[in-house]
């Protein structure tokens, strides 16, 4: 029988980078079984064995940096430094949860409580099984990694479907892990189109789905999981808001919000999108900011459009803008495909889409607030809820403001540095999804609580769960939770 393949494309150039299998239904299901019964032989193998291979893995991974970065390259169009710095962070990722698995997963005594005082109560987080990962194309490697190490560290096989974009880097992150484990394919990569991933989610072996990508595409996923009632974890981009203070140091926040709305050709999905500066600074700031646009080149500084069809969405929004309100940098001739230079278009109505739609393109539009109040209620008027910045010189102040911020993650004075802190959960609200990975909520994504109460020596005369239970039993009960719980604080 012939497989049926797909090419992968070099975006820049629309060169084949390679050429992957169209795994049908018959396939995934096969990889699937495979992967039920390697989840079997890595959770048998116990923590501490789990923690030396993966880190065995991630020297590997490291050893194949520079060829990683290469291919992420190729298959995602961005530049080399940023595929590599990508990489990077995958790495800490990987290590983090290999090494704090155990502390944060394994079985630990817990409280019983006055009321359970006669109970030993224990509490351990246990795997699933397996795994579905989906993931995107715009961070080949550092966002799969977010679900694929915390699952594995958890202790579950991972069944792996890259973006049809980018099938060549999750390819070969199977290829070295199996270069690190080689007993058992406890990760492994299924390549196609989106029915791949489709046959994936509906999978009834599949015990838990990671989905990274469009809110859409998330919501038809978590449709077909839940015909098996298959739980998922569901990272769908936002409109991420950045916003400028009275106090803060307008040279580092320009830098740090051009970097943030331009880096990736845009497509990040933490990346800026829409900036709220307080009247203060506005000028300084929209200075500053103009003086450093007009160095920044897409296809010097950043890369191609990795997906062709987003230059239409990326279009419409600069034009919308463009017409709406006041352009600063670039405009509507800066799509030139695959390539959109960077855009800043000012005073754009709220209610736009190019303020309300995710643009995934290096755009942003930037809007004068009456203060850093003003700014938040702005920024929290989305439907999505990732990330956000803010920029003041007051530690206190940024924090209120980072704590009001509608999202899951906020940076202060730097851009998306959460990203880079491997204890730090990351996922959104509302439209940006739920769940959460990396860190230990990220490790406790991909395990189910198990809880056990044992009884040490029978209670003397409060035989509660028993038919025997008298009134008398029952009256000490009464006056010990008085004693406990009835009094009054004011
Ligand atoms: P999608 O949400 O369509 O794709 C994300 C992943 O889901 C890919 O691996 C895709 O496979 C897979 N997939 C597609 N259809 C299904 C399905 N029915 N069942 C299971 N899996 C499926 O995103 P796109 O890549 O098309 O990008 C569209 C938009 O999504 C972007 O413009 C951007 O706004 C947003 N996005 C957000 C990302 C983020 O980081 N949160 C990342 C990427 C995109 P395949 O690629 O083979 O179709």
């Amino acid at each position: 029988m012939t497989t049926v393949t797909f090419d992968s494309l070099n975006p820049a150039t629309g060169e084949i980078v390679g050429s992957h299998p169209k795994h049908g239904p018959d396939a995934v299901r096969q990889a699937v079984g495979r992967a039920e019964e390697a989840a079997g032989w890595w959770a048998a193998l116990g923590a501490g064995e789990r923690r030396r291979r993966l880190l065995d893995y991630k020297a590997v991974i490291t050893q194949h940096l520079r060829e990683l970065a290469e291919l992420v390259h190729e298959e995602n169009g961005k530049p080399v430094g940023d595929a590599t710095l990508e990489i990077v962070l995958a790495i800490t990722h990987l290590d983090w949860a290999a090494r704090n698995a155990q502390k944060v997963l394994g079985r630990r005594r817990v409280n019983p409580g006055m009321i359970g005082l006669n109970l030993a109560a224990t509490l351990e987080y246990l795997p699933l099984g397996v795994v579905g990962v989906i993931g995107p194309w715009n961070y080949p490697v550092f966002t799969p990694m977010g679900s694929i190490a915390y699952a594995l560290a958890a202790g579950n096989a991972v069944v792996f479907k890259p973006s049809e974009l980018t099938p060549g880097i999750g390819v070969r992150l199977a290829e070295l892990f199996a270069e690190a484990v080689p007993e058992q394919p406890v990760l492994q990569t299924v390549t196609g189109l989106g029915e791949t991933g489709a046959a994936l989610a509906a999978d009834p072996r599949v015990r838990k789905v990671a989905f990274t990508g469009s809110t859409a595409t998330a919501k038809r996923v978590m449709a077909a999981c839940a015909e098996n009632l298959t739980p998922i974890v569901a990272e769908c981009g936002g409109k991420d808001a950045f916003i400028v203070d009275a106090d803060a140091d307008i040279g580092k926040a320009a830098d740090a919000c051009l970097w943030g709305a331009m880096s990736n050709a845009g497509q990040t999905c933490v990346g800026v999108e829409r900036v709220y500066v307080v009247d203060a600074v506005y000028e300084p700031f929209m200075r500053e900011l103009s003086d450093r646009v007009a160095k920044v080149k897409a296809g010097e500084d950043y890369g191609p459009i990795t997906m062709p069809g987003q230059l239409d969405i990326i279009k419409r929004h600069i034009d919308d803008a463009a017409k709406a309100g006041k352009v600063v940098a670039g405009g509507t001739g800066s799509v030139r495909a695959p390539y959109v230079e960077p855009v800043i278009v000012e005073d754009v109505p709220e209610e736009s889409p190019a303020v309300r739609e995710e643009t995934f393109g290096p755009t942003i539009t930037v809007r004068r607030t009456r203060d850093a109040q003003e700014a938040l209620e702005l920024a929290n008027a989305s439907v999505y809820g990732l990330g956000g910045t803010v920029f003041s010189r007051n530690t206190r102040r940024a924090m209120e403001l980072a704590r009001m911020m509608r999202s899951g993650m906020t940076a202060i004075n730097s851009v998306i540095s959460f990203a880079g802190v491997p204890a730090l959960p990351f996922g959104g609200m509302g439209d940006s999804g739920f769940g959460r990975i990396h860190g230990a909520d990220g490790l406790r994504e991909f395990a189910r609580p198990k809880a056990i109460s044992r009884q040490r020596f029978a209670m003397p005369g409060m035989n509660l769960t028993s038919f025997t239970r008298g009134p008398a039993e029952l009256e000490r009960l009464i006056r010990l939770v008085t004693f406990l719980h009835g009094r009054r604080k004011r």
